[in-house]
């Protein structure tokens, strides 16, 4: 296949800029353009709940790329202007330029959801914007309500526990992650979530928003906080992408190399894409940074007409209450969860835990908690979906 002149890449965070990037390594000469609707120089999101909210770190320092290194790329920028539609061969932008090419690659992440009734005051968290603006909310507050249980708000939560906040967390399942990780697994991420000194509320359904400061849950019980926010997950962002024959029900519906069925010569990366899942045989969102930054070498070399990549083992992590979460191949495919190291699974000491989920006999993946030495340990095994007693034998 030959090379495109002319690729345009739709959104310039994590997978836009890792596009362009692997583009090149991949050997591409072609013009490329990044379109981002944010005015900032593209920036890494993980710090955002982490050293930024906390303000360990200046925005600065998270810039992926800036724009002398963009230009060093050979890439053209578009920023703070986002992308209204595309059509066969071209893009079109909201200050009413026309970018045409032979081959995109939409890249344009997800946006936080949001609650119904929600006030503008209450926080959501994506943006660097939004981490500044909590940032300055919780300097002046001596109280954060997070509504949602997961990595994030858990990572708020921690952060703010650990500047002197009092912090609420609801969670509206019985056990945080429980979706991701299974019950057993959701309850050590419950455990340290109020370990940590949080006020953790399971199976807390919030049905209204008295005002910016107050809710109500379904039992009619009223919490208050000088901060709200609202931590319950991303949709893809695909408002501006309104195109007949993509499936774009739960994201941008693609192949296993990233390129959008119904279409020719359009890809699509990171959290706004829906992979086909070799296992599961359905398309499915994987919004973790490394998944993001694998597509991007995927479907660059595939533009680029090269070889893929070698096949990689999926890997997440989260920050919280002094320790780090990680969390290695499909631990979502397992349907026994067994304890590989430590004491938290029964009832012991969270970190050092480090539980194996099998499907079939076979190791799917593995979570660890402060025990990063293990999960490096365990990824070969993961990799070749070991069976239980190998890897039990890993000492
Ligand atoms: C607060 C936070 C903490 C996280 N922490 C972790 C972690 O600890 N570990 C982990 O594994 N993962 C973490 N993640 C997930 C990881 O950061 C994401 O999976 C990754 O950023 C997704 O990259 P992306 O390029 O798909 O989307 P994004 O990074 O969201 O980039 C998409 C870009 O496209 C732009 N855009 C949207 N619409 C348009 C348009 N119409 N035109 C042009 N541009 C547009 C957006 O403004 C945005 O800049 C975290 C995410 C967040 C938000």
């Amino acid at each position: 296949m030959s090379q495109p002149g002319h690729v345009v890449v739709i959104g310039a965070g994590l997978g836009g800029v890792r596009t362009a990037e692997q583009l090149r390594t991949a050997g591409f000469e072609g013009t490329i353009s990044l379109v981002g609707a944010e005015p900032h120089a593209p920036y890494d999101r993980p710090p955002l709940s982490k050293q930024v909210l906390t303000g360990a770190w200046t925005p600065e320092r998270i810039v992926l790329r800036d724009h002398d290194a963009l230009a060093e790329l050979k890439v053209d920028t578009h920023f703070g202007v986002p992308a209204v539609a595309l059509h066969d061969g071209a893009v079109e932008l909201a200050d009413g330029t026309t970018l045409r090419a032979d081959a995109f690659v939409i890249a344009t992440g997800a946006d936080p959801r949001r609650l119904p009734g929600q006030p503008d005051e209450v926080h959501t968290l994506r943006t660097l914007d939004d981490s500044l603006s909590l940032r300055r909310a919780l300097e002046g507050a001596k109280s954060l309500l997070v509504v949602g249980g997961g990595f994030i708000g858990a990572e708020v939560a921690s952060g703010a526990v650990a500047q002197g906040l009092q912090v609420t967390v609801l969670e509206a399942l019985p056990v945080p992650c429980e979706r991701a990780l299974g019950p057993e697994v959701g309850v050590l991420c419950g455990r340290l979530i109020s370990e940590g000194g949080v006020d953790l509320r399971l199976g807390a359904k919030l049905t209204r928003f008295i005002d910016a400061n107050t809710v109500e849950l379904a039992d009619g019980e009223r919490l208050s906080a000088d901060v709200i926010l609202v931590g319950i997950g991303a949709a893809p962002s695909l408002e501006w992408l309104r195109r007949e024959g993509v499936d774009t029900a739960n994201g941008v519906a693609c192949d296993g190399h990233g390129r959008v069925l119904g279409t020719s010569g359009v890809w699509a990366v990171g959290d706004v894409a829906a992979w086909e899942d070799p296992v599961r045989g359905r398309h499915f969102r994987n919004e973790h940074w490394t998944s993001v930054t694998d597509q991007a070498a995927v479907v660059a070399r595939d533009i680029a007409g090269a070889e893929p990549p070698p096949e990689t083992v999926p890997y997440f992590w989260s920050d919280q209450f002094g320790l780090k979460i990680q969390g290695i191949g499909r631990p979502e495919l397992g349907d026994e969860v067994v304890r590989l190291k430590g004491e938290g699974l029964s009832g012991g000491a969270v970190k050092g835990t480090v539980a194996g989920y099998f499907a079939g006999g076979r190791l799917m993946g593995v979570v660890g908690f402060g025990a990063a030495k293990w999960v490096a340990r365990y990824r070969a095994l993961v990799a070749k979906g070991a069976d239980r007693a190998e890897a039990l034998a890993l000492e």
